[in-house]
């Protein structure tokens, strides 16, 4: 390999994404300066570490590949180099230890990304990384140098290629804001709008309903939407009824989906089964069986099981009549259409989908018509569930973009 430490390589942006391309570089002796807008990097990492950290998932290879949906192909080829067992040994590496949860997601023993980010920063140091934090990224001047608004002057450099780690456009208190995004379409990089990802959705609750209902969880449910070729896809989990929709894990899981069909059609029905494990049938027998002078909520809990929340729902969405009418009661039991208006806003999304194109990249993540400037992480267009899926995919674009840079700097060499 030739002599790269006469490269400077700007970072842009200290994510996982971000700091990962700073590895591969400073382990070849390029010297590498990251940027940030914020006074600290990795705070959605941070975050994400509250709820307990999910760093990737122990999946057999094509179910994991097949989370990443229309953009399978692109990730997969970034996962050969660094797949969920490379991560992990990366992880261990650092020397934090990891388990595989029930579920087979893949948590640091104590759950936590702080030590992790702690251990990884020192690493990045000592090796000789340069952070500049407050240093927020414009855009390009007009002779082709980096702007950076700093707490003093603005700065402006010029490195011998670029990678920009920027984030998606949730949380944007956390520092991803998606700003990046008309400057690259200004720069002629094809970039699809950022949308909500791993998100809630906006219901049109009565205000007794929201008023007794918001925040509790609806479990177990299963819960389904109607695919392009009318094909029922269905979950079981459990979801919250928050006060201006509905939220949780099996929402997001479905997300995707719900929200094209709300972008195509203007609203997405979620069709819920609130007693799963009991067949149609079963469940009009047990609405139908004599009741005597047992209320019909009583009657439901002690036939059906259905109480509390699910009962709430039963009210908010049957009339009086069809409530003590057992057809159509258990019909609404196993198949309650909610209808879905809206996506919540990107900024309370776990992720976002839309960015950069693949199509405005080439294989090394460097953009097509920029060269020298790669870009990592969630800033590409790609959208996954949560389940480590999204960690995975931001380290191992991280990489990519590094090693791509490596190549673009020896053939420059
Ligand atoms: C609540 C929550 C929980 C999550 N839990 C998990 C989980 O358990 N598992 C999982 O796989 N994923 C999880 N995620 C998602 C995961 O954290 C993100 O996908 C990941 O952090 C994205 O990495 P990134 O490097 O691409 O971008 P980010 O981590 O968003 O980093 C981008 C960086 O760029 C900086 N930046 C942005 N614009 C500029 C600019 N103009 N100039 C300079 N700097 C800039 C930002 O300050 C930020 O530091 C969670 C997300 C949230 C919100």
């Amino acid at each position: 390999m030739p002599e790269l430490s006469k490269y400077t390589v700007a970072i842009v942006g200290g994510g996982p994404a971000g700091l990962m391309a700073a590895e591969v570089l400073i382990a070849q002796g390029v010297q590498v300066d990251l940027y940030d807008a914020m006074p600290s990097v990795g705070r959605k990492f941070l975050l994400a570490g509250k709820g307990g950290m999910n760093l990737t998932h122990t999946e057999a290879k094509p179910g994991f590949i097949a989370r990443y949906g229309a953009r399978a192909a692109q990730i997969e080829a970034m996962l050969q180099d660094f797949d969920p067992d490379g991560l992990r040994n990366w992880v261990h590496g650092l020397g934090i230890q990891t388990f595989v949860g029930s579920s087979g997601r893949v948590f640091p023993t104590d759950m936590k990304a702080a030590p992790l980010l702690r251990a990884w920063l020192k690493r990045l140091r000592d090796a000789g990384v340069r952070f500049h934090m407050r240093h927020r990224w414009l855009g390009w001047d007009e002779a082709g140098k980096l702007r950076f608004s700093t707490t003093q002057d603005e700065l402006r450099i010029q490195p011998d290629a670029v990678v920009l780690a920027l984030g998606g456009g949730s949380w944007a208190r956390l520092g991803s804001d998606g700003k990046w995004l008309p400057v690259l379409q200004q720069q002629g990089i094809q970039s699809a709008p950022l949308q909500a990802a791993n998100c809630g959705f906006e219901v049109e609750w009565s205000a007794h309903f929201r008023e007794r209902h918001a925040g509790q969880p609806v479990k177990p449910v299963v819960a389904g939407y109607r695919d392009n070729q009318g094909q029922l896809q269905q979950r079981q989990g459990e979801f919250v009824i928050s006060e201006s929709g509905v939220e949780g894990s099996l929402v997001y899981a479905l997300s995707s989906a719900l929200r094209e069909q709300i972008n195509a059609d203007g609203s997405a029905t979620l069709t819920l089964d609130l007693a799963p494990g009991k067949s149609a049938e079963r469940v009009l027998e047990e609405v139908a069986h004599p009741r005597g002078s047992r209320s019909m909520a009583s009657h439901l809990q002690s036939k059906v099981g259905i109480a509390g929340v699910k009962a709430g729902l039963l009210h908010e969405y049957l009339s009086k009549e069809d409530y003590t009418h057992p057809d159509k009661l258990a019909a609404a039991i196993k198949a309650l259409p909610l209808r879905l208006l809206a996506a919540r806003p990107i900024d309370e999304a776990i992720s976002s989908a839309g960015g950069v194109m693949f199509e405005a990249l080439d294989e090394h993540l460097m953009a097509r018509r920029m060269p020298g400037v790669f870009c990592a992480g969630e800033m590409l267009d790609w959208e996954a569930p949560t389940g480590g899926y999204l960690l995975t995919a931001c380290f191992a674009s991280g990489r990519t973009a590094g090693r791509g840079v490596l190549n673009w700097l020896q053939a420059q060499a």
